[in-house]
């Protein structure tokens, strides 16, 4: 699979894999599932990338999901500035922490957070803290779900109810793996099955809040909340992942989509991405009986050199601040035009897909049924997404370059934006139904 060519990315990617295992920081970037040239970017602004041989792409990626107010935000841009003027990490408390886990309480049901700086480190704390609140050790998560490269949950299983998990990778105690259930998503069944076997020893249920990292797999009606109970009929506590979703798929996230209307609370959620407006930051937090198990409050151990860092929760601060509820109609109206748009082009080129959202976030799967579990999304022609996607990178869209992605949309994608994708779909999918 080959698209434009691109020397000057391909350069670095030669140089890259000489110093870097697979020439990249974090796998997906490389190109892998999809072939082909990764793109080096050179710069951003906007809706727009820009890579090192000059091309320009409509960015459908935004670094994976932080950047909801699109790249270098002036206002954003002139809040980090002026930070970085002020010195960039002092070790010490400050006021932008203060500010920003303000906002993150406002926005959530978390009565307080602690930060860190990225989701797996969220996830890892969260895990410890509840596994410290409950003096227990099983996790329960599903199939599909990723919740960083924490050991614990690098754990996979085949299909069928309550498998206790082998680990998903080489470097992954057994001991470590061992005390993660993996379950299928969206099964209710799988859920009552473990929590009746392994209840007393479960310390808490980890899910996202809506799955973006198997494609956008929503939560059936009522699926969130019925966890939510059943995990409080057991003494676990409920999870709730929040590093993709977080302030991304509404404005109170994940969670504004189900539990703000159906009455119930996540124990502990995590967040990421959005709320480091591009800097390392991230946070877990929850309930307030919880989280005082917390040092120096209580006896759970958890630190960081850069928690909290200046900059990043500065960045935070000015990103939330400007997503305001105009910015989520324009982020609804945007994934409307392009999920309806990918649509009828897949159809009118009779490639067999289903567009499946959660919120602002959508992903396109290429199959014919919709998707439920990870299984389902399993089932994909990632042949005809490889496809579909070089056509795409040729037409200056940068879409995620795995079938197993959501698609993400920022308030600068304006018209201009838009019309780009909505011009590259019908000769994408003709290039998938011919692949
Ligand atoms: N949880 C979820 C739901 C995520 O989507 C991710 C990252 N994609 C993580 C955790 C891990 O976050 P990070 O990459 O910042 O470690």
């Amino acid at each position: 699979m080959t698209s434009t060519p691109a020397p000057a990315s391909a350069a670095l990617f030669d140089r890259a894999r000489a110093v870097t295992p697979g020439g990249v920081n974090s796998p997906v970037r490389a190109f892998a599932a999809v072939g082909g040239t990764p793109r080096f970017i050179r710069s951003a602004s906007g809706a727009w990338l820009t890579d090192v041989d000059g091309f320009e792409y409509v960015d459908l990626v935004c670094s994976w999901g932080p950047m909801l107010l699109g790249h270098a935000h002036p206002e954003v841009q002139a809040e980090v500035s002026a930070a970085v003027a002020r010195g960039t990490s002092f070790g010490t408390p400050t006021e932008p922490e203060v500010l920003l886990a303000e906002e993150i309480v406002g926005r959530t049901p978390v009565d307080a957070v602690r930060f860190v700086s990225s989701g797996t480190e969220a996830t890892m704390s969260a895990i410890r803290l509840a596994r410290g609140f409950t003096g227990r050790d099983k996790v329960v998560k599903f199939a599909g779900c990723y919740h960083g490269h924490v050991d614990s949950l690098l754990a996979s299983a085949g299909s069928g109810l309550a498998t206790l998990a082998v680990p998903g990778t080489p470097g992954v105690p057994a001991s470590a793996a061992g005390e993660t259930i993996v379950l299928p998503y969206n099964d209710r069944a799988a859920v009552d099955k473990a929590f009746a076997e392994h209840g007393a020893d479960i310390a808490c249920l980890i899910t996202e809040a809506a799955p973006g990292n198997m494609g956008v797999v929503p939560p059936e009606p009522g699926f969130n909340g019925f966890l939510a109970q059943t995990c409080r009929d057991h003494g676990a506590l409920f999870l709730s992942d929040e590093v993709m979703t977080g302030f991304r798929a509404t404005r109170q996230g994940g969670w504004g989509l189900d539990g703000a209307r159906e009455g119930w609370v996540p124990d502990l959620m995590t967040f990421g991405k959005v709320m480091g407006g591009g800097f390392p930051a991230a946070a877990f937090g929850g309930r307030r009986d919880v989280m005082t198990h917390l040092a120096p409050e209580g006896p759970v151990y958890q630190a960081g050199t850069l928690s909290g860092n200046p900059i990043a929760t500065t960045a935070g601060l000015a990103t939330l601040r400007l997503a305001t509820d105009e910015v989520y109609a324009h982020l609804d109206r945007v994934a409307t035009t392009i999920r309806d748009a990918a649509s009828a082009a897949l159809t009118e080129a009779g490639v067999p897909h289903v567009v499946q959202s959660a919120g602002t976030m959508f992903s396109v799967f290429f199959g014919a049924e919709p998707v439920r579990d990870f299984a389902g999304a399993s089932r994909q022609d990632t042949g005809a997404f490889a496809a579909f996607f070089h056509a795409m990178l040729e037409s200056g869209v940068y879409l995620p370059p795995s079938a197993y992605e959501a698609w993400f949309v920022s308030a600068a994608h304006d018209d201009r934006a838009v019309q780009t994708v909505l011009d590259a779909l019908p000769g994408a999918a003709r290039a998938a139904a011919s692949a």
